[in-house]
């Protein structure tokens, strides 16, 4: 059912400054076109779906690599806008506007490709992966093509320090005047919730993933994902707290790791954790995918990175093992909102930190 929630987020969407962001943010949407074209052969004469189809930018870019036809579905207003652009640019023959939620609209054929840009902060931020598996249900034919196909979820404990002194040790000096009784509120204000900013590779001391399939992941396996973490810290420093960012890969459907293994979203990051160093680009697939990253040491993008900082820094020595679990999980109150668990032990001590993306 579409519930109020559902109603507010539809509603930001019919805004064009965040269109507008998207759009502008050209390693988002020079990877989508990139990708498009680089599957051509997959596209051309054939039906597509553009999954939340915004502005109309990702149909319109179907319907030049060739589709016949293109279901472009947005439940926000802006479709209104999208079918005015694809009319300006005498597609009208090509792109169906459909103004509804993927869950709702009906058409009567089966699809050849789905293509989405879905991906939230933390990648799981925003629950829309839940309408893509829908599409995907409802329409995909066997072996059709899901854009993009996979997607990994990265973490690792980061040092930041700068950060730390800006927010919260500046409160112990202030003009000459001890304002420690400041820190407290400082700490709850700057920390309760997860922070969307921009950090450099230096920053991190070590990283593993997690991963999700496109093509098998299932409504439930999005209620709640939980994965476990073991790091080793490639130096001293004073842990501040965990960055998350992800990447999205654009496979054909006979490279996905379908074909493979895994039907489940998240896969032990425990296994992979690598220990000897940065690694710089982990790969779920070994043969070179197209690739959307959100990296910190990649260019930058509009999700940038999102940053759990604990409320007060752990002093770690190199080599020593920070470990612990993740789950994230859909918020009872409004299933747009992401609940986030983490577990975290260092040096004989274990802690808890629970947030809310909102
Ligand atoms: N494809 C566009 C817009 C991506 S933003 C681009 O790449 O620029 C995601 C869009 O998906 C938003 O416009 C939002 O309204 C839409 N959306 C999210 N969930 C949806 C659903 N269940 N049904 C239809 N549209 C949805």
């Amino acid at each position: 059912p579409c519930t109020d929630f559902d109603m507010a987020y539809f509603h930001s969407y019919a805004h064009v400054g965040i269109h507008e962001e998207m759009i502008k943010d050209r390693v988002r949407t020079d990877t989508y076109r990139a990708a498009i074209m680089e599957h051509q052969s997959f596209i051309e004469g054939k039906v597509v779906m553009d999954v939340g189809c915004g502005t109309g930018i990702l149909s319109i870019f179907c319907a030049q690599a060739g589709a016949k036809r293109v279901y472009a579905v947005d439940a926000s207003d802006i479709a209104l806008q999208a079918n005015e652009v694809v009319k300006a640019n005498n597609l009208a023959e090509k792109i169906i506007v459909l103004h509804g939620r993927v869950e709702d609209v009906e058409i009567d054929e089966e699809v050849d490709v789905i293509i989405s840009e879905w991906m939230g902060y933390m990648l799981l931020y925003e629950s829309m992966l839940g309408s893509v598996i829908t599409a995907r249900d409802r329409w995909l034919k066997h072996g059709g093509l899901i854009l993009p196909s996979n997607a990994t979820l990265y973490m690792a404990p980061i040092t930041h320090p700068d950060r730390y002194n800006d927010s919260i040790e500046f409160w112990r000096n202030v003009y000459g005047i001890d304002m420690s009784a400041m820190l407290q509120l400082a700490k709850q204000c700057a920390f309760e919730e997860p922070c969307v900013e921009t950090i450099t590779g230096e920053n991190v001391l070590t990283w593993p993933h997690v991963h999700v399939d496109c093509y098998t992941i299932q409504h439930d396996e999005l209620e709640s994902v939980s994965t476990r973490y073991k790091f080793q810290s490639m130096m001293r420093a004073p842990l501040h707290g965990f960055a998350f960012w992800f990447d999205v890969e654009f496979n054909g459907p006979t490279n996905s790791p379908t074909n493979n293994h895994i039907p489940s979203l998240l896969t032990g990051a425990s296994n992979n954790n690598h220990i000897d160093g940065i690694q710089k680009k982990k790969r779920a697939n070994p043969n070179e995918a197209l690739v959307l990253s959100t990296a910190p040491e990649d260019p930058p993008t509009h999700w940038q990175q999102t940053l759990i900082y604990f409320y007060d820094p752990i002093e770690v020595e190199q080599d020593q093992v920070i470990e612990g679990s993740l789950t994230l999980s859909q918020s009872k109150e409004n299933r747009r909102f992401m609940n986030i668990h983490l577990e975290y032990s260092s040096g004989g001590r274990s802690y808890v930190k629970e947030s809310v993306m909102r």
